[in-house]
């Protein structure tokens, strides 16, 4: 389909971004990559008066070192990520999922910043980044700039804490420590196709135990969700195969995932437990 009439500006700055987008009101909408947003415009699923394009912004690509944490411009691509030697060293769980999101063609366009604001469940880097603590970053109208932990960010299905106004300017990613394991583990029906389920396993390991874990779900709910029962029962846990399969029998405890063709949410669940096992074994290394 063709989409509805939208107008269309490419500022040549962020400030210029972010006046246009307090010009452009209620229905003006940030598009960066155009991977998630074009396909709702073909769909008439999404009506925006305006575009105010972000793509190509200098100052919205790229990776600085701050210390004990990176943060990571919004219009930074997935294939970015893949092979930045930063992220690699210090947040590899990010450059391993964001080497899972669709295909080549669409790592290069789609953006970190896009994935996130796009607020899709079934997005592999949401739960990444609720795993790792991350940080969003957002400059509003005349300016003003506020942080918003990825816990408070995702909202509800496709709604995030983003407010009319608001660009995603960066993510603050802390460092994982070189005792930190990570897998992200994706169960897809096809290569290239999105979750049906994801889970990003983070293990600290100490003298032959887990002795914390973070673990972010993909797609086990209306937004990207913490197990929070499993990351428990996994502290202290030996760094086992038989351990943290148990503990990961609960990875599941609370959640409501979707049904749709893909499958029933008891099928999800089920998921979800094989799929922490895994990505915790994988963590801890055993
Ligand atoms: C064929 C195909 C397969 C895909 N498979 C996967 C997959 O397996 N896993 C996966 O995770 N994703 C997948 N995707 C989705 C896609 O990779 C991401 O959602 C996409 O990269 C989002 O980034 P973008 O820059 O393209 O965002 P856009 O499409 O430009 O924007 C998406 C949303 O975010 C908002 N937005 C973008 N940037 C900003 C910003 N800086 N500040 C505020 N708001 C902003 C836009 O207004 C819009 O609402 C797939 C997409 C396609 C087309």
């Amino acid at each position: 389909m063709i989409p509805a009439r939208f107008d269309y500006v490419k500022p040549a700055t962020l400030d210029e971004a972010v006046g246009a987008l307090a010009d452009g009101g209620e229905d003006a909408k940030v598009i960066a990559g155009g991977q998630s947003l074009l396909p709702l415009l073909r769909l008439r699923l999404a009506y925006p008066d305006l575009l105010v394009d972000v793509g190509g912004l200098v100052e919205l690509s790229g990776v600085t070192d701050a210390g004990d944490s990176l943060v990571i411009g919004a219009g930074t691509s997935h294939y970015q990520l893949v092979h930045d030697p930063v992220v690699r060293e210090h947040c590899g769980i990010l450059a391993e999922a964001a080497g899972m999101v669709a295909d080549p063609a669409v790592r290069h366009r789609g953006t970190f910043g896009g994935s996130l604001a796009h607020g899709d469940p079934a997005g592999d880097l949401p739960a990444v980044a609720l795993a790792l603590g991350a940080t969003m970053i957002a400059r509003g109208p005349g300016g003003s700039e506020r942080e918003i932990a990825a816990s408070d960010f995702f909202v509800d299905y496709l709604t995030t804490a983003l407010q009319p106004g608001e660009i995603l300017t960066g993510v603050r990613v802390p460092k994982l420590g070189r005792d930190w394991g990570y897998r992200y583990e994706k169960f897809h029906r096809t290569a290239q196709a999105w979750a049906i389920v994801g889970v990003a396993a983070l293990a600290r390991r100490s003298d032959g135990h887990v002795a914390e874990a973070r673990i972010g779900l993909t797609n086990m709910g209306s937004v990207p969700i913490r197990a929070h029962a499993a990351e428990a029962a996994t502290a202290g846990a030996e760094a086992t195969r038989a351990a943290l399969n148990a503990a990961a029998a609960s990875a599941a405890d609370g959640t409501e995932p979707p049904a749709d063709l893909h499958g029933a949410p008891d099928y999800r669940r089920h998921l979800a437990r094989v799929l922490t096992g895994r990505a915790l074994a994988a963590a801890a290394g055993v």
